[in-house]
């Protein structure tokens, strides 16, 4: 019989949690507006809201913590960090800053210019973000397979071709700076970027003259998938894959949050000293000197090791696997979810989970309110209220895929935790027919409202 996986570490620090009653949380929840946001942490058994910054660091990690060289310019942390990504990206330049969207900021300080065009797949929220703050345009040329969770793909964050080169065609090259490649996809449920579709974007990004950059939160866990899934890489090494990937394109941003493994942090690398020289003014003005940007000396240091950690084959299958694992336990009891599962969530689809509730009545939400009173899980919402109003007609906007998402921190939770998570949806799933509540908005801001927004049972 074939050894399954296991985790390749011991635990040695835990942290309490509390297991409240559905009767505090009940309360708890009324008090904090029907919105998950807005409980405290010890109000929360297992805390699926993000996979980002709430991992957990390696004894490694924090015995670089305590050798962290904390001075202002030319520390000792800063060349550990900077050899590393030089190793594990092969890109000559490297700048720190304080997160991934801080890296998009001085990145596109420097590239971004109004009337501009950045085609990409499916552009993360505070990328498209960055990309619309600078009136430019972000075109979305993913795969149409993506948008379909009836359909097996084993690449869903792939560009379509097609798209990106009518892109290329239909606008004057100065109006676009670059192409942007998320891996993995995070908007469209952490789905890989295939290495064969990496090649095909970074060759038609050649023929055209026009840069590759690549939104890297997760760019091991891209690698890992290429590993499992694409001809040709089963005999690679992450790190090998990795490096592949990134000489395909010009440079990196990074959310040293994700596949960083720490808590806080994040980076640019990239070959062109031009647009280095550049990005260095806005990292000084926006995030602090070029050998800290923004991270504390210790963190670097932690940054350094985690990076190496991140990259190894074992690490990841644990990673990859335990998420799978939620996803199958689910799918064997019947519960829709959104497949194949991603690198670091599973997506329910609560159109199919709660469909008595109107859609007007915030099912996802709704299915999220449920989650956390049965069994003390916070989940996000990836539905109506996430998709904010029409700018113009100021209507709701309905996506057609109502979602809740748990994302589930690295290294952090045991299988049980996963067990727990599966049995509670179980629970609701099998009383479904059964009155539910929806809900209503009694308060809401005029652009990201899911943050703040509160609500009231119906
Ligand atoms: C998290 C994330 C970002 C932004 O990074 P922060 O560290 O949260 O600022 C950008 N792109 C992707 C794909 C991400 O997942």
């Amino acid at each position: 019989m074939k050894l399954p996986y296991a985790e390749p570490y011991k635990i040695k620090v835990v942290e309490k949690l509390y297991r409240s009653t559905q009767k505090e949380r009940t309360q708890w929840l009324k008090d904090a507006n029907y919105n998950l946001f807005n409980l405290k942490s010890e109000q929360v058994f297992i805390d699926c809201l993000t996979d980002s910054g709430t991992g957990a660091m390696s004894d490694q990690q924090w015995a670089e913590m305590m050798i962290g060289d904390e001075s202002y310019a030319g520390s000792r942390s800063f060349e550990k960090l900077k050899k590393t990504v030089k190793r594990i990206t092969g890109y000559k330049y490297f700048l720190p800053t304080h997160q991934g969207r801080a890296a998009e900021n001085v990145l596109f300080s420097a590239l971004v210019k109004e009337g501009d065009i950045v085609p990409g797949n499916s552009h993360f929220d505070t990328t498209k973000g960055h990309i619309e703050f600078r009136k430019a345009h972000a075109v979305d040329c993913t795969i149409d397979e993506a948008f379909d969770t009836s359909i097996y793909h084993p690449f869903k964050g792939n560009v379509d071709l097609n798209k990106l080169e009518k892109v290329f065609k239909e606008n004057p090259k100065e109006k676009i700076p670059f192409t942007i490649l998320t891996i993995t996809c995070n908007s469209a449920g952490g789905q890989p970027v295939s290495m064969e579709n990496t090649k095909a974007v970074s060759e038609l990004c050649k023929k055209y003259h026009i840069p590759l950059y690549f939104d890297s939160a997760r760019f091991a866990e891209n690698a890992y998938f290429i590993k499992k899934r694409e001809k040709g890489y089963e005999n690679k090494s992450i790190k090998e894959i990795a490096l592949e990937i990134f000489q395909l394109g010009d440079g990196m941003t990074m959310s040293a949050k994700k596949d960083g493994l720490v808590n806080m942090g994040g980076f640019i690398a990239l070959n062109d000293e031009k647009v280095y020289k550049e990005a260095t003014v806005f990292n000084i003005m926006f995030e602090g000197f070029i050998t800290y940007g923004g991270m504390n000396g210790r963190d670097m240091g932690a940054l350094a090791i985690g990076l190496d950690e991140a990259t190894e084959f074992d690490y990841l299958e644990s990673r990859i696997e335990q998420v799978a694992y939620l996803g199958q336990r689910l799918a064997d009891f019947g519960v829709p979810v959104q497949q194949p599962f991603g690198g670091h969530a599973i997506f329910l689809d609560a159109n199919k989970f709660v469909p008595t509730i109107p859609k007007e009545e915030f099912r996802a939400w709704s299915l999220a309110m449920e989650l956390y009173i049965v069994g003390g899980i916070r989940g996000v919402e990836i539905g109506t209220i996430l998709a904010d109003r029409d700018p113009e007609t100021r209507e709701n906007r309905f996506p057609e895929l109502e979602f809740v998402r748990l994302a589930i921190p690295r290294r952090t939770y045991t299988n049980h935790h996963m067990d727990y998570i599966a049995v509670a949806l179980k629970n609701i799933f099998n009383t479904r027919e059964e009155a539910r509540h929806g809900y209503r908005i009694i308060d809401e801001a005029p652009i990201m409202r899911h943050f703040t927004v509160k609500m009231e049972k119906i």
